[in-house]
């Protein structure tokens, strides 16, 4: 079928494809060129079984982090969500009992997006309907597009609310992480958990929570380049679905990663930066902090960041 209005949708879909080609990974019509917004068709997503609330289970007790030292007020924002809509860019066709999001401009007619690969929903992130997260497990799959299958128990996606205003990225499950099928659950969670109850005074379940990599290396080793490849459309994808107001990036993997520099974590951590124009922190990875307790202050302040920006009125972020 073509687009009434405009390149036959095959033409488009290889235009699509150079510009990809080209490095341009998002493509943006000025607001006076939008279409209307139409219901999207989607799926609501919802957070059941392996991605519901997960509960920390690591053999020993994660050190503390410390409280605040000095009072932070959680705004209205943290603390009562339901009341307070989330910005006019929320992800379309997701319900939520916490929020009402407008519906997101799509593109028309809807039936023509199949044509186009998954990844390259990307691309129109301001225009087309959202992926869910459920389609992004989907097609996932029982995934073997890096070796790492071959020692894993499960496939560790990501946890928490699909509505999310705060997105957490670490590096890869753990031995906890690998047996639970839930991020952030052993040690390094445990104190993850904290920073976010105790620190950002949220509960865990109304953030989401995923990783770089969604299998286990061996031994807990570092990524390699080849399995950060392979698997990092599905967290840049997992992002742009939950489309957060905020997201804090946990260490020098998911920052290298997601911004692509290798700065040290040292003169990266608590400066403000950019995703798919979503405002990013990078602060201390929970595991880093077990080792060098000395660093919490830091990261608290970090957070603190997170917390100001969160509590301030939502802003557009395309
Ligand atoms: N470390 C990570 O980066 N992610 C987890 O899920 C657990 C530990």
């Amino acid at each position: 079928m073509d687009d009434p209005k405009g390149l036959p949708f095959g033409e488009l879909a290889n235009w699509l494809k150079y510009y990809r080609e080209l490095g341009f990974t998002h493509l943006y019509l000025q607001e006076s060129q939008r279409p209307p917004a139409v219901g999207t068709g989607l799926q609501a997503c919802t957070a059941t079984g392996k991605n519901a609330c997960p509960t920390p289970s690591g053999s020993e007790p994660a050190s503390s982090f410390a409280a605040p030292s000095e009072p932070v007020e959680p705004s209205a924002a943290l603390t009562s969500r339901a009341e307070k809509p989330r910005s006019s860019t929320a992800p379309a066709g997701v319900s939520s009992a916490k929020s009402s999001p407008a519906p997101a401009p799509a593109i028309s007619p809807a039936p023509a997006l199949p044509a186009v690969p998954a990844p390259a929903a990307s691309l129109f992130a301001s225009v087309a309907p959202r992926e869910t997260l459920e389609q992004i497990r989907e097609d996932l799959g029982d995934c073997r597009r890096c070796k790492l299958w071959k020692g894993r128990a499960t496939i560790v996606f990501g946890s928490g609310n699909p509505n999310a205003e705060l997105l957490f990225v670490g590096e890869g499950p753990g031995a906890d992480e690998d047996e639970q099928g839930l991020p952030f659950v052993g040690r390094a969670g445990q104190l993850l958990t904290q920073m976010i109850e105790k620190g950002l005074k949220m509960p865990r379940p109304d953030v989401y929570i995923c990783n770089i990599i969604k299998c286990r290396p061996p031994g807990n080793r570092k990524p390699e380049k080849d399995e950060i490849a392979a698997c990092r459309q599905f967290v840049e994808r997992q992002v742009d679905a939950v489309h957060p107001r905020v997201i804090v990036v946990l260490g020098a993997t998911a920052v290298e990663t997601l911004l692509g520099t290798h700065q040290s974590m040292g003169s990266l951590r608590g400066q403000w930066q950019a995703f798919h124009g979503i405002p990013l922190m990078v602060t201390y990875h929970p595991a880093y902090l077990l080792r060098d307790p000395t660093k919490k202050p830091d990261a608290w302040s970090d957070l603190k960041k997170v917390l100001a920006r969160l509590s301030s009125s939502p802003s557009v972020t395309g």
